[in-house]
């Protein structure tokens, strides 16, 4: 037997639903991996949770009372945990020597800066926060070319057509290796037979219920409105480099096929599995290798049926917003994925009706490109500008064509 080197491991978003989940595969390879930091913004008790049990030398809230409070907690537990704060602590276990590999788990915009820090600090980044190649893709590739960092993304779709396509070097191109097309499978989320006046009065508590997956309430709301697949699609254009008129969307509402390759002979090459994100994490944290997830084995006696139908962009407008946007290119994405991040949390605090959210981002979209031209070469405080005037921009529209509380 070869003998396996242990590795340690940052988790950033560890509180939430990628994070916990990664802790779970982590708790089954003691050997393997070690948790060198955590991150998260200000969930104390799931942190002090986690340190009780991990025992990682350092954390960092982004919180700063949740920072001090945990500190607090730390030392009455006895715990010699040293805890950082603020974006700055994020960044600082983002980058730190102690771990080899760095799980980019927080939600939105706010996860961007810190996966690019592990990028810059040539870590092998697992990526969960799509937001980031969204807001800044062209920038963020070149920063992995740039800093011979290692990405593998954690997303399950990503994942799959990670495990589904031919591996090629940096330059080569992957239509030269006969891939025709990537398919992402959609779930089509809790709305998917609704009618569109139903869709109306879709509440926050029915958003988040997803059939298949327990996520957390952002993403969750997202795969709702099929915002999360055009997410998804710019995320698979980014991470793999296939023109846009190759990335396909279908919606396959068992969520067992998690996507798929097309090659020009013919074959079709996919990926099953339960839903669950262990195994993509699993996945990510041992490849080129294989470990156990904690997942079941998948028994397809028991599927008695395994549909694919093409996703419904009239009831579902958020997912062609996001091919426009990404068409339109420059920062386009980054205006679109600010403009959404307003609109979920304006519908979860019920000041805005779902429907109203492709609503506001197509007002956004159009304000902000008719205000100025996209600019093609991306620097970071290009794309924080453009996501504040996005923002700025939402915010505003909620407040003049949104609910009346
Ligand atoms: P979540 O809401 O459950 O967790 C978010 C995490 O981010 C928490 O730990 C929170 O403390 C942390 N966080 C939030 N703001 C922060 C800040 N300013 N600084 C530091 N930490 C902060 O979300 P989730 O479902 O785990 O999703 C995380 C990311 O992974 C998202 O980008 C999502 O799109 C992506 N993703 C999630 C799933 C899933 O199954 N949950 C699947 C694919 C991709
Ligand atoms: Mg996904």
């Amino acid at each position: 037997m070869t003998q396996v080197v242990r590795q340690g491991v940052c988790i950033l978003g560890a509180t939430g639903s990628i994070g916990q989940s990664t802790l779970d595969v982590l708790r089954r390879h003691p050997e393997r991996w070690s948790v060198a930091s955590l991150g998260a913004n200000q969930d104390v008790e799931r942190m002090l949770a986690a340190c009780l049990e991990f025992r990682p030398p350092v954390v960092a809230m982004a919180d700063e009372q949740a920072a001090a409070r945990l500190a607090t907690a730390l030392k009455a537990a006895g715990l010699a945990t040293e805890v950082l704060s603020g974006e700055e602590g994020m960044q600082t276990i983002a980058a730190d020597a102690a771990s080899a590999v760095v799980v980019a788990a927080i939600v939105g915009a706010a996860g961007l800066c810190s996966s690019l820090a592990a990028v810059r600090a040539g870590k092998r980044v697992l990526l969960a926060n799509k937001e980031a190649l969204v807001m800044s893709g062209d920038l963020f590739m070149a920063e992995v070319a740039a800093h011979g960092a290692t990405l593998i993304p954690l997303d399950s779709e990503h994942n799959a057509l990670f495990q589904c396509l031919p591996h090629v070097s940096a330059n080569a191109s992957r239509a030269a290796m006969g891939v025709e097309s990537l398919i992402l499978t959609a779930s089509g989320g809790p709305f998917l037979e609704w009618s569109a006046e139903r869709l109306l009065a879709v509440t926050p508590e029915q958003a988040c219920a997803h059939p298949n997956w327990s996520m957390g309430k952002k993403i969750s709301v997202d795969s709702a409105s099929l915002m999360n697949k055009g997410l998804e699609v710019i995320e698979a254009f980014w991470l793999f480099g296939m023109p846009l008129e190759r990335i396909k969307v279908v919606v396959h509402p068992q969520s067992i096929v998690h996507s798929m390759v097309a090659y020009a002979d013919g074959s079709v090459l996919a990926q099953l599995g339960l839903p669950d994100m262990r195994t993509p994490i699993a996945h990510a944290l041992a490849w080129p290798e294989r470990v156990q997830s904690g997942v079941a084995a998948l028994d397809l006696t028991q599927m008695n049926h395994l549909s694919f139908v093409p996703p419904d962009t009239q009831r579902f407008p958020c997912l062609r917003l996001a091919y426009d946007a990404l068409r339109q290119g420059g920062l386009a994405p980054a205006v679109l994925n600010a403009a959404n991040e307003v609109a979920v949390d304006a519908f979860l605090q019920r000041r805005l009706g779902f429907t109203q959210i492709p609503a506001l981002i197509e007002a956004v979209l159009n304000r902000v490109t008719a205000e100025k031209a996209p600019v093609l070469d991306q620097a970071l405080d290009d794309v924080f500008a453009v996501d504040r005037q996005g923002r700025a921009l939402a915010n505003e529209w909620v407040q003049h064509h949104g609910k009346v509380s």
